[in-house]
Order: C-alpha cells, then sequence, then structure tokens
C-alpha cells in the first residue's frame, strides 16, 4: 500500500483491520448478497466499500477516528487483523480471491461454480472448484487472499475484448476527454481493446503505455496503425513496404488497412508477415475483396463489404449510373442493397476461402444498425445521463461528419437494410459452422454508437443473428484474443493467464443485457427491481468498481454540459 508505508507498522495494520471491519459491517447492515444482488444497479455495500478504502488510504489517521466514534464498539467486535479487505478502486491487491463465483469461460463451455478464483498480482493463480459437502461441513480447503470480492449469485467472465474500436479525444474537432472514452469502456467489462486507427497515433502509444504501467484507469491497448499515411500516401508496392517498416519501428501492434489496390496490399501483407504484424482490414468496395485478404493473408476482415462484394456474379454491383462511392449518403444507401445481390453458391466458396486462410471476421453489426432502423438508434436510454455534448453534436446528420448520412433517410432504406441484416447473419452463421473465426468489435464514436455500450449491443446482435449467448461471449473473449494472437496469455479464466475478469450481477447466459453498464429493470417476486451492470472489472489484477466508472463518467458528462450552457 502505498501510503502505508510512511506510518508505523501497527497503526497501519489497526488502520486496516478497522477499514475491514467498517465494511464487513456495513455489509452485513446491508440486505442479504441475493436481496443486494436483486435491489439496485449500484449496490449500496460495494459502492461504499471502495469509498471506504479509498478515504482510509488517503487520510487514514482521520478516518480511523471518525470510525472509532462512529462505529467503534461494532467495528472493534469484528476486528480481526488477519481478515481480508474490500478491494479498493483503481487498486491491485497482492492477492486477491473471487468467491463464489459461477465462471463462464471464453472456450464455448458451459457455465460451472462455484468456484473460488485467486488473483496473485495481475495473474490468475488457482482456480477451485468448491465441493458443496466441504463447504457444509467447514473443511473446504479455499485460497486465502488479502483482499475479496463476494461473487456469490454473480458470473465471472473474462474481461470483454473489444476488436473493433476507436479511441477518441475529440469529434469534429472538439475537444472530449480521453477518460470518458477509457471509463466507459470498462464500466462496460472491456479490458483490452485493438485500437483500429485514430489521428494521433503518439497519444495512442502514451496511453497505451500508460495502460501498461497500470498509471490510468484504461483497457490494455493494442495499437494498430493506419496504414495510410495522411502526409504522404504509399503509391508503390516499395512505398507500402517501407510503411510497414516505418510503423513497425514506432511500435505499433499491427495494422490497419482500408481501400487498397492489390499491387500495394500484396506488398504490404507480404513485409506485414516479414515484421510479425498483424492487419486488420475494413475491406471497401475496392479493387480488392475478401479473396484477396484469403490470398494475401489478411488476419481479420473488419465490417463486412468485401465479402458479399466477392460473390457478386457480375463482378460489381448493379449502381444507379448517379451513384459516387464517396457520397455516404450513396455509399451507406447501396450498401443496404449489396447482400441480396450476393450469389448463394458463390458466396459459400467465398467463405470456404477465407476459412482455409485463416481469414477472421469482426463484423460491428451494431455499427449499422441505425440504417435498419434510425429512430432506434437516435433515443438510446443511456443518451439522458452518459452521452458527453460533444460527441451528441458529432451524432447529428451533417455531411461534414463520417457516418450522419441520414438526412433523407426512407423507410424503404431501412426495409432494403432490414434484409441486408437477414443475409448478412445467415453468412455469419454459415462461416462459424464451416470453420470460419468471428471476433466482436463496436467501432463506437459514428452513427449512435457509445464507447462500450455499443460492444454490449453487438453482442446482443450476435444473439440475434443465431448464436447462442455462450458462443458469443466467446466471440468476445477467447475468439477476439486468437484474433489479437493473444490466445495464450488472455480470453480466459485459465491459471496461468492475466487477471482480466469481470464480475457480473446477473447471468449474461440468459441476458446479455445484464452486461450495460446502466443495468437492466427487472420483476422479482412481485416488485421492480433494478439489477445487472459489471460490478467489478479486473484489468491486470486491478479492481476498477463499475458503479463508481459509470458515476464519474455522468459527473464528466453533467459538467461538459453545464460549460455549454
Ligand atoms: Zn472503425
Amino acid at each position: 500500500m502505498r501510503s502505508g508505508l510512511k506510518r508505523s507498522k501497527s497503526t497501519s495494520r489497526f488502520g486496516h483491520a478497522l477499514a475491514a471491519a467498517l465494511t464487513r459491517w456495513y455489509l452485513r447492515a446491508s440486505p442479504t448478497p441475493r436481496e443486494r444482488f436483486a435491489a439496485c444497479r449500484v449496490p449500496r455495500p460495494s459502492r461504499l466499500g471502495p469509498y471506504i478504502m479509498r478515504l482510509f488510504h488517503r487520510s487514514p489517521s482521520a478516518l480511523a477516528a471518525a470510525a472509532l466514534v462512529l462505529a467503534g464498539p461494532i467495528a472493534l467486535l469484528h476486528a480481526d487483523a488477519q481478515s481480508p479487505r474490500a478491494p479498493v478502486h483503481a487498486q491491485r491487491a497482492r492477492t486477491l480471491a473471487i468467491r463464489n463465483a459461477t465462471i463462464v469461460d471464453g472456450n464455448g463451455t458451459p457455465a460451472r461454480g462455484p468456484a473460488d478464483i485467486l488473483i496473485e498480482g495481475n495473474r490468475i493463480g488457482r482456480i477451485v472448484f468448491l465441493d458443496p459437502v466441504a463447504l457444509k461441513s467447514g473443511t473446504a480447503k479455499r485460497p486465502v487472499a488479502d483482499v475479496e470480492i463476494d461473487a456469490t449469485g454473480k458470473f465471472v467472465l473474462p474481461g470483454l475484448i473489444n476488436a473493433h474500436a476507436h479511441l477518441q479525444n475529440e469529434r469534429g474537432k472538439v475537444a472530449q476527454p480521453l477518460d470518458y472514452n477509457l471509463k466507459l469502456w470498462l464500466a462496460s467489462g472491456i479490458t483490452t481493446v485493438r485500437e483500429v486507427g485514430s489521428d494521433s497515433t503518439d497519444l495512442l502509444f502514451r496511453t497505451r503505455d500508460a495502460s501498461a504501467l497500470g498509471t490510468i484507469a484504461s483497457p490494455r491497448l493494442l495499437i494498430y496503425a493506419r496504414f495510410s499515411d495522411p502526409a504522404r500516401e504509399a503509391a508503390t508496392p516499395a512505398e507500402a513496404r517501407l510503411r510497414v517498416q516505418q510503423l513497425k519501428q514506432r511500435g505499433a501492434d499491427g495494422i490497419k488497412l482500408g481501400g487498397i489496390d492489390r499491387d500495394l496490399m500484396a506488398a504490404l501483407l507480404d513485409e506485414a508477415r516479414k515484421v510479425n504484424l498483424r492487419v486488420a482490414h475494413h475491406v471497401g468496395v475496392e479493387e480488392t475483396n475478401a479473396l484477396d485478404d484469403a490470398r494475401y493473408g489478411t488476419t481479420s476482415i473488419e465490417h463486412w463489404y468485401g465479402v458479399p462484394d466477392a460473390a457478386v456474379v457480375a463482378g460489381r454491383q448493379a449502381f444507379p449510373s448517379a451513384y459516387n462511392y464517396r457520397d455516404e449518403t450513396d455509399r451507406f444507401r447501396w450498401a443496404g442493397r449489396l447482400w441480396r445481390e450476393a450469389d448463394p453458391v458463390l458466396l459459400g466458396r467465398v467463405l470456404d476461402t477465407m476459412v482455409a486462410a485463416k481469414v477472421a471476421w469482426v463484423p460491428t453489426l451494431d455499427i449499422y444498425e441505425a440504417s435498419r432502423d434510425l429512430q432506434r438508434a437516435q433515443t438510446q436510454p443511456w443518451f439522458r445521463d452518459y452521452l458527453h455534448p460533444t460527441l451528441e453534436e458529432y451524432f447529428r446528420p451533417d455531411p461534414a461528419n463520417h457516418g450522419s448520412y441520414f438526412l433523407g433517410w426512407s423507410s424503404t432504406d431501412e426495409t432494403y437494410w432490414k434484409e441486408n441484416y437477414q443475409i448478412w447473419m445467415a453468412a455469419l452463421r454459415d462461416f462459424e459452422r464451416r470453420g470460419g473465426v468471428i471476433g466482436v468489435g463496436d467501432d463506437a464514436g459514428f452513427i449512435y454508437q457509445m464507447y462500450g455500450f455499443g460492444l454490449i449491443r453487438e453482442l446482443e446482435l450476435h444473439q440475434e443473428a443465431g448464436f447462442a449467448p455462450l458462443r458469443v461471449i466467446q466471440h468476445a473473449t477467447g475468439n477476439n484474443a486468437r484474433i489479437l494472437g493473444r490466445e495464450s496469455d488472455l480470453g480466459r479464466v485459465r491459471a496461468g493467464y492475466l487477471a482480466d475478469l469481470i464480475v457480473v450481477n446477473g447471468n449474461p447466459l440468459e441476458n446479455l443485457k445484464v452486461l450495460y453498464p446502466t443495468g437492466i429493470d427487472d420483476v422479482r417476486g412481485g416488485r421492480a427491481v433494478h439489477s445487472g451492470g459489471v460490478e467489478w472489472t479486473i484489468k491486470d489484477g486491478i479492481t476498477y468498481h463499475g458503479p463508481t466508472l459509470l458515476a464519474e463518467v455522468k459527473e464528466m458528462v453533467t459538467a461538459a454540459r453545464q460549460a455549454r450552457r
């Protein structure tokens, strides 16, 4: 403990015991775990616990004095220097036990529990499944830890991975706090982000490195730097190779590729393989399509266009003569009529070719949802308290903003898009059935999708596409880890893996909506209750309290709105 070092050991130990006892007393004075789980989105006890601990670490003597006056007798009754403490928000304990957890792993196996998960530093040390008989007789051998989370009635999953995301500190050249973006990710249970292209690569590297050191509240970041160089676009295969080498030297974890001609693509992917960089390809309607990704070795296809585009019999979609690809309304309107032009037999062959070449697919279904239901996209309930005014302004239809193509969007457009989704979702099912790897990303910060919330919506859309929730969670954890080349230390609840875990209030296998940081409204015993939400997001062994993060985001948004009045 940082603040404890300067103080005498006995004061420090006494203070610890007192704070722990206070927290325990508070927990006991509150409803039972079951009631707590059922009753509220921000469970008061665990919300207060971190605050007590944080206060204590800032000013231990003040708190100790206050505690003695206010709750001394009760606290002393329970005081025990050996007792574990409640976790502290944004700190890593030496050892942390998550008790009585129901575990959903990232490899598609069914839920199992109860188990105690022991975290040692930033790694998962041991997972001990609890034998009910031994538990009852008190002979169960349970791991000992400095800090404990009681996960009774809760589900523990690997931290979610967002494989297609943008870290943004501005929208439309208007500033937006980086913290807003990062905290929404963490509050949504996201512990790893594959960043696929923002304008300020230096800022990305700095944020990535600070996150790795644990000095900022942030998921771990893998930076897939944009291949496209605004200063000078690569025009020859030699220049494409040079650009890859430069990005490698600058410290990129991978490359994000947009539309590109075939000769440049061949050169860049060959060079990327040589320097060991993975490539995420936003495959547009270009000279190249999904078959080129398979031929030259792209790691993952982002979104979808190039997949049906490779299965159009005529070789090119039947665009109207006035069509202009650079006009976003044209592009999104006619994209809604692309899947229907894909020949089913050819499409099957394209999917097989992708599978054989090990090209994964990160579809980002959520980012096109406004195209099939604009009103839904524009009225999402979390906008009220959590939509930053910068993002709100950016979402307004304006030809100057990317993705704001909805001026004149019609019921006809929405109807085509609904059909488009059905064929797309069927292709995703088919792709996985043929052995393909599907990942999850949200592409938030565009088109009415908020950071974090967008990823949970993406999970719901994977369920709508026909994947069982167990498989959907695998898409967001185990599969994403594979796509990132991190399947040996991320995406699983497994001993030896990095301690990236989430503790969820509720069963996501029954209802993926429990993962929304704002939780869900439910009925229990005839009473309306609010529950759900990610209680703890543990990244690299550091415990982040979901409701605290969300409260901080709300404060940020409120202050920014007031400043603009
Ligand atoms: Zn994107």
